[in-house]
């Protein structure tokens, strides 16, 4: 260790500052394990690059994304949570206590470690979806397709998320057009039955996406023919980007199980992971649901189980 580093010790360290960070830091504050929080690269997490929320309970008119965590930030501060706007870098579980190291240059020997990284959406890359991001371009058709109600919409992807996210949208919207580059979906078989019989989705295999269209927001996307390089243009007012996620779990590569893309791996209706006292809660290791609602449920699991985690200990059990 860098002696010039500070080292300090606390009971409960949360990585990460989204709904499941900040959900676990009130339960924990309010056991009265002082919890010390690192926000990391995104203080607030995904929901601060949304415009309205409204599928969080208890926001009736709805809520803006950044409205609501500094709501959540709140809470956790009022019942003692100690919030860093810094990023943990390096981990050692296999010591006890944890050894922690971040950006802030402290070090930190933790009893018990809550992580809930959250997961980062993947984009395509282009220039205008990045700029009519949240006006029209989403990662997410649970939470934004309701905005896009009988309008028409396309989707980018052709796995088993995309296949669920364009039924999920076709519920909804008059017409899906799902764009695919291959000549068939990576979907399951089950998924692309039910895709292909939706009367109103029109997959449209080997395109490309060439630009999103519109000023303001989304009015269409121009669309490329890979077999025979032409171009033309759909009318949309939706764009949404469903070729995966990638979850913030570098700094456990080799010391905590994850599947082959990085979700951290839980025991069944628990957040433990496979070292005792470090758990995970939220998008890092939900694959499945991604929502707020979700990640805060696993955030209070996550604190429960931290606390009888330590007491359990100090008990000598
Ligand atoms: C555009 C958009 C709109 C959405 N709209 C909705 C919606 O309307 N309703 C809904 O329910 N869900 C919505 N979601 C999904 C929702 O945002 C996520 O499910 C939720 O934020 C996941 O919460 P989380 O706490 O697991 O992680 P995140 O919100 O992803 O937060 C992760 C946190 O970890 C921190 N972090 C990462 N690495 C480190 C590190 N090394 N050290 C310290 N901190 C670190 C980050 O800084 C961040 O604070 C939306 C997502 C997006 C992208």
């Amino acid at each position: 260790m860098n002696p010039e580093q500070q080292e300090e010790k606390v009971h409960v360290l949360i990585i990460g500052s989204g709904p499941a960070g900040y959900t676990a830091a009130i339960y924990a504050a309010r056991a009265e394990l002082k919890p010390v929080m690192y926000a990391g690269f995104q203080p607030g997490g995904q929901l601060m690059i949304t415009n309205e929320v409204e599928n969080f309970p208890g926001y009736p008119e709805g809520v803006l994304g950044p409205k609501m965590m500094e709501d959540l930030r709140k809470q956790a501060e009022r019942f003692g949570t100690q919030v860093r706007y810094s990023s943990v870098t390096e981990v050692d579980l296999s010591k006890r206590p944890f050894a922690v190291r971040a950006d802030d240059g402290k070090s930190i020997m933790a009893d018990a470690i809550i992580i809930s990284t959250g997961a980062t959406a993947k984009w395509l890359g282009l220039e205008s979806e990045q700029r009519l991001n949240g006006s029209g371009v989403s990662a997410c058709a649970v939470c934004d397709g309701y905005f896009y109600r009988g309008q028409d919409v396309a989707i980018v992807g052709g796995g088993d998320s995309s296949a669920e996210e364009a039924l999920y949208l076709s519920k909804l919207c008059n017409k899906v057009y799902m764009l695919v580059r291959k000549d068939r979906l990576r979907a399951s078989v089950v998924m692309q039955r039910r895709v292909e019989q939706a009367p109103n989705i029109e997959i449209m295999y080997h395109h490309d996406t060439v630009e999103v269209l519109g000023e303001q927001e989304v009015t269409g996307v121009r669309v490329r023919n890979l077999e025979n390089n032409t171009t033309r243009e759909l009318a949309i007012t939706g764009f949404f980007v469903a070729i995966g996620h990638k979850p913030n779990t570098e700094i456990f590569k080799g010391q905590l199980d994850m599947d082959s893309v990085g979700y951290l791996r839980t025991a069944p209706d628990s957040t433990a992971t496979n070292v005792e006292g470090v758990f995970a809660a939220g998008d890092c290791q939900d694959k499945v649901f991604r929502q707020a609602v979700t990640a805060a449920g696993t955030g209070c699991m996550a604190a429960l189980e931290a606390e009888r985690f330590l007491v359990g200990r100090e008990m000598g059990e």
